[in-house]
């Protein structure tokens, strides 16, 4: 198992996913370019992926995925409200509709997606379970809804959004009405919300989590890390915390196989 942020933030967000043999993307919000770029550095090339998922449709998640797929002929896996919304997308060869609360298979791995309430036409979280376990990924996420928390228990690697401090974000240069829709049931987790979301979803089991979509004007990584370490450490867990960055892919978090009841 392999995890990467290849980048995360405002301004672009991928995420690399290698488990059971299978090696996805989640969003491709960086140029095509750029995201062969960041994979080389990690050892990859994009023909070797095996598919493309998509949350949503804002621009900092879909930017490269019309190129990279075209380019290398990547499956691409969409909600069908999603890919409407989509028109500068182009024509994409392998396209695969998903409905949100139903579980899809892509080679050995079973993905489900699941709702949340952010500001886009159908934005969706994934768990992806393979015999290596568990993972969960949810940023963009609004509020944690109940259906939220229950879908990302049980997870090996968890990848949620803390995308500002709450103290920066009120006192920092943004206009009031984007703090607003930031704040909103619609806009982006907090680390506190996030740390709370945290609280019912922590296990012994968690090996990782990193930290994404991380606001460059209203978060610093240092104060994020400490306000989750604080939580983990409270809750009895050890997990590894792993930042993702906007200019650079973070820290690659690797495991080996290991069986997970
Ligand atoms: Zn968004
Ligand atoms: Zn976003």
């Amino acid at each position: 198992m392999r995890v990467c942020l290849l980048a995360s933030g405002s301004r672009g967000n991928s995420t690399l996913i290698e488990v059971d043999g299978c090696r996805l993307l989640i969003d491709a919000g960086l140029s095509g370019i750029e995201t062969e770029r960041r994979l080389s550095a990690v050892g990859l090339a994009c023909d070797e992926l095996h598919g493309i998922l998509v949350t949503h449709e804002h621009h900092d998640h879909v930017g490269g995925i019309g190129p990279l797929a075209r380019r290398h002929n990547l499956p691409v896996f969409i909600d069908r409200q999603t890919h409407a919304a989509l028109p500068k997308l182009g024509n994409i060869d392998d396209l695969h509709h998903f409905s949100s609360g139903e579980t899809f298979s892509l080679q050995n791995l079973s993905i489900s997606p699941f709702s949340t309430t952010h500001d886009a036409i159908n934005p969706v979280g994934f768990t992806i379970q393979s015999s290596e376990g568990k993972i969960g990924f949810a940023t963009d996420l609004g509020i944690a809804t109940r259906l939220v928390t229950e879908q990302l228990k049980n997870c090996r690697v968890l990848i949620l959004e803390a995308n500002h401090d709450e103290q920066m974000l009120q006192d920092g240069p943004y206009p009031w009405n984007l703090k607003q829709r930031i704040r909103s049931r619609h806009g982006h987790l907090s680390n506190s919300e996030s740390c709370l979301l945290l609280e019912d979803i922590s296990w012994s089991g968690l090996e990782a989590i990193f930290l994404a979509h991380l606001s460059e004007e209203n978060n610093c990584p240092d104060l994020a890390v400490n306000t989750f370490r604080k939580t983990l450490t409270d809750c009895g867990h050890h997990p590894e915390i792993i930042i993702g960055r906007q200019n650079r892919a973070s820290y690659c978090f690797e495991a080996n196989l290991v069986k997970v009841s």
